[in-house]
């Protein structure tokens, strides 16, 4: 009997779960998954596939990891926002002659008429909400954060999943740390009392955190979006139903 094919599913985000759960359900017998998280924060659900957790060690990392596995497959199901593991996964499939695929939710479109301006980074966010705004919601994660105490005029809620390892410095700045989803009632309350004027998140796309952008709209209140990275060349699907028929083309 032909051995089982093997896939690494690099995750981390909602979709990558959904994938294993259905790669689980579809093809059990047929392929045999692993299941990649950086272990930067908990995944809130049992995935049904072989977890491992923690960095590779660069693209040559990975690629020894797909030759000494016996990879046969790849499915980049990261964040749109997690460029450096995109780029070793591509880098990494490359030298290995692995086939890759890239699976990134659709970002948010942004009806006409609403207040929203886009940022190539953390710095340009803040330099053109530094314009208008003067209590700001950030929901960009822990990077780049440093820039916020820069402003000391403007009042910043970090909100987070995990308390950052180093201190945010400012005196300006108050952290909150909350696990999406959060629901579209809460979103408005949080923006009510605390008297929220802005909202800097990232286009992340999606279901899970769209309830904040449906706030902010609904409060009438400008939202600076920090653009995406450019995506790795190659194939790419954003839906999972559309990565399981890529599966069953390579099986
Ligand atoms: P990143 O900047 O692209 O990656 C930094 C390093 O973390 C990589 O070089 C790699 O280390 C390791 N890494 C990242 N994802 C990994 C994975 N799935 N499995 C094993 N190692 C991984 O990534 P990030 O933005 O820090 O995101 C980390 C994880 O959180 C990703 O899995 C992503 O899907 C998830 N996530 C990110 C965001 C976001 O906004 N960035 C939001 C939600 C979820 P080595 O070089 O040592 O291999």
């Amino acid at each position: 009997m032909a051995e089982n094919k093997r896939l690494l599913i690099l995750g981390g985000t909602g979709e990558a779960a959904d994938l294993a759960e259905r790669v689980a359900a579809q093809f059990t017998g047929r392929l045999e998954v692993t299941y990649s998280l950086a272990g930067r924060v908990q995944p809130e659900r049992g995935i049904p596939a072989n977890v491992r957790v923690g960095g590779f060690g660069g693209a040559q990392g990975l690629a020894d990891f797909l030759s000494e596995q016996g990879i046969d497959l790849l499915i980049d199901a990261t964040h749109p926002f997690a460029a450096t593991i995109s780029a070793n996964a591509y880098d990494a499939c490359l030298s290995t002659g692995t086939p890759r695929l890239s699976l990134v939710r659709p970002p948010w479109t942004l009806p006409p008429g609403v207040k929203f301006l886009e940022a190539e980074d953390m710095a340009d966010g803040v330099w053109l909400l530094s314009a208008f705004a003067k209590r700001v919601l950030v929901t960009t994660g822990q990077r780049d954060l440093d820039i916020l105490a820069d402003y000391p005029d403007i009042h910043f809620t970090v909100r987070v999943i995990e308390e950052p390892s180093d201190p945010l410095n400012g005196e300006n700045i108050t952290l909150i740390t909350a696990r999406p989803p959060y629901s579209l009632d809460d979103e408005l309350a949080l923006m009510e009392r605390l008297n929220i004027d802005c909202l800097l998140a990232k286009q992340s796309g999606g279901d899970i955190s769209v309830s904040k952008i449906t706030a902010a709209i609904r409060r009438r209140i400008p939202i600076v979006l920090l653009s995406r990275p450019l995506p790795e060349p190659g194939e790419a699907v954003d839906s999972v139903g559309a990565a399981l028929l890529w599966l069953e083309s390579h099986l």
